[in-house]
């Protein structure tokens, strides 16, 4: 069996479908993962890496004294299997097979990835041959191609992607750990430091605070409007940008009609098709589109997976020779752009045009077959065309632009006006997405003379540099050798997920800056690029066969242990510089209730989280904020003007922010509806009780009456009435918080249920609390837009929740409730339809104490309590029963239940009414009847 490993799942399937060549591919699950089979072979997909680096047990614990951050720099590491039915069913195959080929992406990420299945494989077996195959793209000719000629796996490859591995693995760990604990942070509010991406962050610091220390200058221009032949043309001051005013403005006191052209210089200029993309360039020109990098590079893996364009990594910008051009525009022929791949056929250029870098590895991107709008949807779609016309643009010939440069004169003052007209559209005609502009100017000769229409003095400043958006930092992190075209977008998504840095273009978060300049004050080597630049020389030399792993690892370690020593020297100046500086983050500004006090954001062990005051407990005010499952609270730039506090808001990974805006603004408004429902409140007072800063019910309760009637300047009963209703509406309010939590509980999440919305319609039906949710009917649930199913079972729910209730508040204690609640009894009726005796002997609690709570339940529902009978009674009563024959032990309780205690009973009982309530049949009850009167007559006989 001929057994192939591919990286995916997705290109193992198209893998099999190509070598199959024809033949029926099946698709086998074992645990949940596929195989694809066909004759004696059965591909199947990893998922990219399946085993992970780890520390060895024991330096898992933070807080550990013997395994401190710096222990983990020399820790050992052992590999987890992280994917565990696929490592279970790779090992079983490679029992069976006889051949075994890698067929992992082809760069060093992808060797590691194989080399990790390899050490799979030869643990399962020592003997099976493995092989490599090599590609580029998942296309029948690259893939037939690669094996029919496989080769080995690249040891030194994938070693040097090991070595990558464990030493990001080892800076990133011991960092984190070190600064982490030093701020005295732990949790979600880990600093994370990493060896690619602190030195990022610290490019992105950098550039805000040359932004921020940069001095605008002012400058003036000078510019002039005139006309020819009925064409508007705007011509510059040749001396460009003025410094001076006063020499901007004598040039414009001297700007004096007639405008003379004294020189027209024509000509032509190339522009040169572009070079092809590799991973940097793809994803610069996937940003004019609007892609980040990250979601352009998903798209793109995705593309190379499916078998549209080639592999999506590459620091490649030429084109090797066996690359088949012609071929390729064959098949593009039956591509949606099949005119612009006709038009380019017609007009190729001799040879495709070239960049800077040219590798082995990979070809530049480029497409490798056909895809339509509706196969691929539209974003990828808009990729797919990206690439497919780049592709076109570098096949097609060189653009012409004809030139032309216009000198004037006015009053001694110089003037020019520039054009430039597409004269050969060249490989703009297929690559619509580098704008030509065109500027077209009417024809001028010198010495002609020309109006002046308008003269234009404009002061401008200069502008600070711009922040980095992503495309550009990403330029910037390949010039600087920071990461690889791998890994870049990925370290920016991480800065972004960590809080580091936000928005696009990126500018750091309070935080990120924090952490960086503590670094950068105290182990400047951690947020520099030039280490991580070694360590890409070092993986050249390991790639070379020059360096062995263990050996730039070694040296690695030292150099962290070097940044150790500062580190450790300073760690209670950096705990304390971090921790000051980033307390400030929470904070929102002066407490309005003391006004000494700060407000600011805290966030308690679990989820909960809340804003209060720097001076409790003196000070006890305090906002409530939804747990953070809900989003993280964070400030944000802006100001409440009333009452200048920062805004706060609620951010979650991977879902839209949710804004809070002015946390007091938003208290006052989310308490108003319940303060507006305290009868002894109305709104002028309301407004007054907000200058007293008394926003909630709960506040207005705890009020004291005296001073609540002098602030407010109310009579003293007054003010007593108002905290009466008060606590009155608390006690409305609680009831309400615990319907809206009981639905939360009983109704399962599902896209598109708002419990907001469910709360507030049941709100129109009169539905506030669980008791009149027992007591309301389905149409109402069904109207919230609930099942008919689901609003059965949240009715029969709350029904046994509030008899709970009520049994609690008329007085039967939790404990009985539980035991009642354990047998079924779980309504209040069932205290009246069953006989106390049958409840006492299923509830297992005692006859007396069940007559006793009947009678409360009863009395309760304003029913005639079951008529007491003492035990000796009842044992009578049954004794006599029994004697009667035909009586059976099981009769006893039913007959009890319809009321028949004793031989009396049953004799004075209807028949027909026995049978019906306790099943018993009629005859059955008359022939007992019957025995019973004898043995009444025998009695009344003896007397
Ligand atoms: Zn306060
Ligand atoms: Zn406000």
């Amino acid at each position: 069996m001929h057994v192939i490993v591919a990286e995916k799942n997705i290109s193992a399937r198209r893998i099999a479908q190509i070598l199959a060549g024809g033949k029926k591919v099946t698709e086998k699950r074992e645990g949940g993962v596929s195989s694809y089979r066909y004759g004696d072979t059965v591909t199947i997909g990893l998922r990219g890496h399946v085993v992970e680096v780890d520390f060895e047990p024991g330096y898992q614990n933070w807080r550990s004294e013997q395994y401190t951050p710096r222990s983990l720099i020399d820790a050992k590491t052992i590999r987890v299997p992280t994917e565990k039915r696929i490592v279970y069913l790779l090992q079983k195959l490679a029992k069976q097979a006889d051949r075994i080929t890698i067929a992992t992406d082809f760069d060093t990420e992808g060797e590691l990835i194989g080399k990790e299945a390899f050490d799979l494989i030869r643990a399962a077996s020592h003997q099976v041959p493995v092989d490599r195959a090599r590609f580029s793209a998942i296309t029948p000719q690259e893939i037939t191609g690669a094996f029919a000629k496989t080769t080995t796996l690249d040891f030194a490859l994938a070693a040097a992607g090991e070595a990558r591995q464990s030493i990001d693995l080892m800076w990133g760990a011991s960092l984190t750990r070190f600064i982490s604990l030093a701020a005295r942070r732990g949790g979600q509010n880990i600093l994370s430091v990493g060896r690619v991406q602190t030195p990022t962050l610290s490019m992105i610091v950098d550039r805000e605070k040359e932004i921020e220390s940069f001095v605008p200058e002012p400058y003036w221009q000078l510019s002039l409007l005139t006309k020819k032949a009925g064409q508007a043309v705007d011509t510059r001051h040749t001396n460009g940008r003025f410094k001076e005013e006063a020499a901007a403005r004598q040039a414009y006191e001297r700007t004096k009609a007639p405008l003379l052209v004294t020189d027209v210089k024509t000509g032509t200029k190339q522009d040169r098709a572009p070079s092809p993309f590799d991973t940097t360039g793809f994803i610069v020109a996937a940003a004019r589109l609007n892609f980040s990098a990250a979601n352009a590079m998903r798209i793109a893996e995705d593309l190379y997976m499916n078998g549209f364009i080639s592999y999506p990594r590459t620091d490649n910008t030429v084109y090797p020779p066996s690359l088949d051009m012609t071929g390729i525009l064959k098949t593009l022929q039956n591509s949606p752009f099949r005119k612009d791949v006709e038009w380019v056929m017609a007009h190729r250029r001799a040879v495709p045009t070239r960049g800077k870098k040219s590798s082995t590895d990979h070809p530049p991107i480029h497409p490798t077959g056909p895809a339509s709008r509706d196969a691929l949807g539209d974003d990828a779609f808009r990729i797919y065309e990206l690439v497919l016309r780049r592709f076109l643009a570098t096949l097609a010939p060189d653009a012409l632009w004809k030139t032309q440069k216009v000198l004037f004169d006015a009053g001694g003052e110089e003037y020019t006006a520039t054009g430039g007209q597409l004269l050969e559209p060249g490989w703009h005609a297929v690559y619509p997405f580098s704008e030509a502009k065109e500027v077209i100017l009417p024809p001028f000769e010198v010495g002609e003379t020309l109006p002046v229409n308008h003269v234009t003095l404009d002061e401008k400043e200069t502008q600070p540099p711009a922040r980095y958006t992503q495309s550009r930092l990403i330029q910037r992190m390949e010039e600087l050798g920071l990461g690889t075209k791998s890994t870049r977008h990925e370290v920016i998504a991480k800065l972004v997920s960590r809080k580091y840095v936000e928005g696009n273009p990126l500018r750091p978060t309070l935080v990120g800056r924090v952490v960086t300049e503590s670094l950068e004050q105290h182990a400047d080597t951690i947020t520099k690029p030039d280490m991580t630049q070694t360590l890409e020389a070092h993986m050249q030399q390991i790639k070379g066969r020059a360096r062995t792993r263990e050996d730039v690892v070694k040296e690695s370690r030292e150099m962290l242990h070097a940044a150790f020593d500062q580190l450790e020297a300073h760690e209670r100046a950096i705990g304390d510089d971090i921790l000051g500086r980033t307390a400030e983050e929470l904070n929102l500004g002066a407490c309005p209730v003391c006004g000494t006090g700060t407000l600011a954001i805290r966030h308690l062990r679990g989820s909960t989280q809340f804003i209060g005051c720097s001076r409790y407990p003196e000070c006890t005010f305090n906002i409530g904020l939804p747990v953070t499952q809900w989003g993280w609270a964070v400030r944000t730039d802006e100001r409440c003007a009333k009452h200048g506090l920062s805004f706060v808001r609620l951010v979650k990974k991977g879902a839209r922010p949710w804004d809070i805006g002015c946390p007091l603004c938003h208290h006052i408004s989310s308490n108003r509806e319940s303060l507006s429902e305290i009868p002894s409140l109305p709104p002028p007072l309301q407004g007054r009780l907000e200058a007293l800063h008394i926003y909630t019910a709960s506040d207005l309760a705890k009020s004291p009456p005296e001073w609540l009637a002098t602030a407010l300047d109310i009579p003293a009963p007054d003010a007593v009435q108002l905290i009466r209703d008060a606590e009155a509406e608390m006690a409305l309010l609680k009831k309400r918080s615990e319907c809206r939590k009981f639905l939360r509980n009983h109704l399962t999440p599902r896209k598109g249920r708002s419990y907001t919305a469910i709360v507030n319609v049941l709100r129109e039906a009169g539905v506030t609390d669980i008791s009149s949710l027992a007591h309301a009917n389905a149409a109402v649930l069904r109207k919230a837009g609930i099942s008919e199913q689901e609003a059965a079972q949240v009715l029969g729910e709350a029904r046994s929740v509030h008899t709970m209730q009520t049994f609690r508040e008329i007085g039967i204690p939790a404990t009985s409730i539980r035991k009642y609640h354990a047998a079924g009894i779980s309504s209040a009726e069932d205290f009246c339809t069953l006989h106390p005796v049958m409840l006492a002997q299923r509830s297992g609690i005692s006859l007396d104490t069940v007559y006793r709570h009947a009678g409360l339940v009863c009395g309760h529902l304003k029913r005639p309590a079951p008529k007491k009978m003492t035990k000796l009674q009842l044992e009578k009563g049954r004794k006599e029963l029994m004697a009667i024959r035909g009586m059976s032990d099981a009769m006893i309780l039913p007959l009890l239940q319809a009321g028949i205690a004793d031989a009396s009973g049953l004799l004075a009982a209807d028949i027909k009414t026995v049978s019906a309530s306790t099943g018993i049949p009629s005859d059955t009850i008359s022939g007992l009847q019957a025995s019973a009167r004898k043995i009444k007559d025998n009695e009344i006989i003896r007397i």
